[in-house]
């Protein structure tokens, strides 16, 4: 067989044969059952806390997909508009139309738009902590997902966001705030090689587990077909530049995601 073909193929078809081996074992539900398994969720309610409108589909794409097939009320903050490059308006309303793709209603997503806080430019911490425990408050939050301490790309804006949400669980161990526990999961940032490797990181992830497990260290890993992501990053219609197209093709991240507690 020619080998063009033979490449085309194997990379159309072996992302369905582990989704639907996987969906035969039950992987994805064995997770989330894992996670209700390890932490009390009071409510099936999960803040998903990011940066610039297409962070959402460029890297939570999977974990958003699973949680809502398995019955969690999301709810999106992006703390800005990505006004970078003067699109911030148009930006948000990308954003909606990705919510659209997810089922993510329009009442469940939360734009900033605050001069501390603007794309590209350094994120005000402390400020972000006190609009994180605003919405903590406001929604009664006690399950949240975002970037980890690299922000999967580096990004100084993610990553300020995992010193955000540091500040606010050093403010509630030090205050003790009595019945408002919160569990703060991180999306695993993996090497350069790792990152491009697509759906076959799959594998590695499953052997790192089978001899790596470190059961103090509480992970889980979700694994789906990339096609709702596209859709919806196909709705960030100012950012579809060239490269854009390869990320969708060589990125785990379309079809990955591993989770990790913030301890
Ligand atoms: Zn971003």
């Amino acid at each position: 067989m020619n080998y063009k073909i033979f490449f085309f193929l194997f990379w159309i078809l072996t992302p369905f044969i582990i989704y639907y081996s996987i969906n035969l074992f039950h992987f994805n539900e064995k997770q989330i059952q894992k996670l209700s398994n390890n932490y009390n969720l009071k409510s099936k309610k999960v803040l998903l806390i990011f940066a610039h409108p297409d962070d959402e589909c460029m890297f939570f794409g999977t974990t958003i997909q699973i949680l809502e097939k398995n019955g969690f009320e999301i709810h999106w903050l992006c703390l800005s508009t990505g006004n970078y490059r003067n699109q911030g308006e148009k930006r948000k309303i990308e954003l909606l139309e990705s919510g659209t793709i997810f089922n993510i209603p329009k009442n469940k997503i939360h734009i900033y738009d605050h001069p501390q806080i603007q794309d590209g430019y350094p994120f005000n911490e402390s400020l972000i902590a006190e609009i994180i425990e605003n919405e903590i408050d406001s929604l009664d939050i006690n399950f949240i997902i975002t970037f980890d301490e690299n922000g999967i790309s580096n990004h100084k804006n993610h990553i300020s966001i995992f010193n955000s949400i540091q500040k606010v669980l050093e403010h509630r161990n030090n205050n003790k705030i009595p019945g408002k526990s919160l569990l703060v999961l991180k999306l695993k940032t993996v090497s350069v090689f790792r990152k491009y490797l697509s759906f076959l990181d799959f594998f590695l992830d499953q052997l790192k587990c089978l001899f790596f497990n470190n059961k103090n260290h509480f992970s889980i890993t979700f694994f789906s077909l990339p096609f709702q992501s596209i859709q919806a990053m196909l709705q960030h219609k100012s950012q579809l530049v060239w490269f854009r197209y390869l990320y969708v093709i060589f990125s785990r991240y379309m079809f990955l995601n591993t989770l990790e507690l913030i301890e």
